[in-house]
C-alpha cells in the first residue's frame, strides 16, 4: 500500500519550503520532496546567495504559517525604492526618482531576507511540524492521476497517494512536465551576477534599480555585515559581459561594479562569493491539472525585477490555501482547480507581460531608445496618481 497524505509537494525550494509551513500549519497532512538538500549557511559551496524581497503582502501569510516571527530579527526593511537612469554618455544619474512607502501606509515596502538563511529558519519551522514530513534527498520520479486521487513515484522507490500534488519542482519542474503541461519561455541572452557587497555610505532602507543597458543593476538593502553597511546586488548583462564579470579579479570587478553604481554607496566591496543565474520569461499553459497545481517558478518565472517573482508565488499559495481552507473535502479536485487557474493565469500573464517590458526598456544599447527611458520614467512619476497606482500594483495589492 502507497502512503497517503493530504499534499505532496514537489521541490523545496524557498516556494515549496513555505507551502509546507502554510498547508502544515493550515492542519493539511503535507509530505514535501526534494533532491537536494537545502544549504542552510551562508559562506559555504552551493549557498544561494541572492535574497528575496518579501513585499508588504507576503508579511501575513508569513506570519500565519509561524514563519514571521523567526525571520524579523534577519529582515532588512525597504522604505524607498529608487529608479536611477544612468543612461547617457558616462555612467553617472541623470534622472532619480523615489518612490516612497510612507505614500501608501505606514509599513515599508517589504523586507529583504538571504535565501540560504530563509531555507534555514524554515527547514526549522517544518521541523515543529507533526504533520508535515520534509525529506530532502528525495525526488519525484512519476505521476499518474485518477479523479480521485494522485500517484507520485520517490526516487527512494516508494510510492506516494495524494489528493493534491502541488509541483514547486522550479522552472525545468518535472511534474509540470509528467502532467503534459506546456510552457512558453522568452530567452533575453542575459544573466545575473548575484552577490554581496559592503559600502561605506549607509543605504537608509533604499533599494536602487540603476539601468544603463544590458539590464538593471540593483541594489537593495541587507543589514551591517561585519561592522559596515551592507546591500546585495544583482547585476544583470548580456551573456558574454556577464560570464567576463564573474571571472575577473576581485580588485578588477570592485572597481567595475562601483562604476556601474555610478558610485552612489562609495567604493562597493565584495562579501561574498559572485554567483550567476540565466534570465528567462516563462509562464505554463495551464496552471492545474488532474489532481496537481503549478506554483512559483513551474508556473512562472520573471526576470528578477521589482521582486516579483517570489511574491507571484506567494500569490499563487494563498489563493490554493483559500480554495483549500473554503472547501477542505474539495481539496485537489477539479472545481478547486478550475478556481485555481482561473483566479492567477490572468494576473500571472499580466506581470509577466510587464516584467518582459521593463527588462527590455533596461537592455536597450542605442542612445535614442536610452533618452526615450528616461523621459518615460519622468512623465510616469511626475503624474501623482500613477505613481501611486504603479506601487500599488508593484506590491500585488491591486
Ligand atoms: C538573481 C535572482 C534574484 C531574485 N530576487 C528575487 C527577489 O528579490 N524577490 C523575489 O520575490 N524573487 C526573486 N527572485 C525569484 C526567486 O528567486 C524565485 O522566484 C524563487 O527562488 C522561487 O523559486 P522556486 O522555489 O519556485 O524554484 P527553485 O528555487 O528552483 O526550487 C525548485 C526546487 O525543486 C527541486 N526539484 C527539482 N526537481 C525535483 C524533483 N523531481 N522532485 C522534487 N524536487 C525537485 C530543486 O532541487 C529545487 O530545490 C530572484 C531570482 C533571481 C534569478
Amino acid at each position: 500500500m502507497p502512503e497517503s497524505c493530504d499534499i505532496l509537494i514537489s521541490g523545496g525550494g524557498i516556494a515549496g519550503l513555505t507551502a509546507a509551513a502554510a498547508f502544515g500549519s493550515a492542519g493539511f497532512r503535507v509530505i514535501c520532496v526534494d533532491p537536494a538538500p537545502p544549504v542552510t549557511e551562508r559562506d559555504v559551496d552551493g549557498s544561494d546567495l541572492r535574497t528575496t524581497a518579501f513585499l508588504q503582502p507576503a508579511q501575513g501569510l508569513l506570519e500565519s504559517c509561524g514563519l514571521w516571527a523567526r525571520l524579523a530579527d534577519h529582515a532588512a526593511p525597504l522604505q524607498i525604492m529608487r529608479i536611477v537612469d544612468a543612461g547617457g554618455d558616462l555612467p553617472e544619474p541623470r534622472v532619480v526618482r523615489e518612490f516612497n512607502a510612507a505614500d501608501l501606509s505606514d509599513k515599508p515596502f517589504g523586507w529583504n531576507l538571504p535565501n540560504w538563511l530563509l531555507r534555514r529558519e524554515m527547514v526549522a519551522r517544518l521541523a515543529e511540524m507533526p504533520n508535515v514530513d520534509f525529506r530532502p534527498g528525495t525526488a519525484t520520479t512519476s505521476l499518474f492521476t485518477r479523479t480521485a486521487e494522485a500517484r507520485v513515484g520517490l526516487s527512494d522507490g516508494s510510492r506516494v497517494q495524494a489528493r493534491l500534488v502541488v509541483a514547486a519542482d522550479g522552472r525545468g519542474s518535472p511534474m509540470r512536465e509528467a502532467a503534459g503541461i506546456a510552457v512558453h519561455t522568452t530567452r533575453y541572452g542575459q544573466k545575473a551576477l548575484a552577490f554581496a557587497v559592503t559600502h561605506p555610505i549607509a543605504h537608509q532602507n533604499v533599494s536602487t534599480e540603476i539601468h544603463r543597458s544590458g539590464g538593471p543593476f540593483t541594489l537593495v538593502p541587507l543589514p551591517d555585515w561585519q561592522g559596515q553597511p551592507s546591500s546585495a546586488i544583482v547585476w544583470m548583462e548580456r551573456g558574454p559581459q556577464a560570464l567576463e564579470l564573474l571571472a575577473m579579479e576581485p580588485a578588477v570587478f570592485e572597481t567595475a561594479m562601483t562604476e556601474r553604481s555610478c558610485g552612489l554607496f562609495g567604493p562597493l566591496k565584495l562579501a561574498s562569493r559572485r554567483t550567476i543565474w540565466p534570465i528567462i520569461s516563462q509562464q505554463a499553459e495551464r496552471l492545474a491539472g488532474e489532481r496537481i497545481a503549478l506554483m512559483a517558478e513551474a508556473a512562472h518565472v520573471v526576470p528578477p525585477i521589482g521582486a516579483q517573482g517570489l511574491n507571484m508565488s506567494l500569490g499563487d499559495l494563498r489563493c490554493l490555501l483559500d480554495l483549500a481552507q473554503a472547501r477542505p473535502e474539495g481539496l485537489g479536485d477539479a472545481a478547486m482547480l478550475a478556481a485555481y487557474h482561473k483566479a492567477r493565469h490572468a494576473e500571472i500573464a499580466l506581470r509577466v507581460k510587464g516584467i518582459d517590458l521593463l527588462n527590455r526598456a533596461s537592455m536597450v544599447e542605442a542612445r535614442p531608445l536610452r533618452d526615450a527611458r528616461a523621459m518615460g520614467l519622468n512623465a510616469l512619476y511626475s503624474l501623482a496618481p500613477v505613481r501611486r497606482t504603479l506601487m500599488q500594483m508593484g506590491l500585488g495589492v491591486r
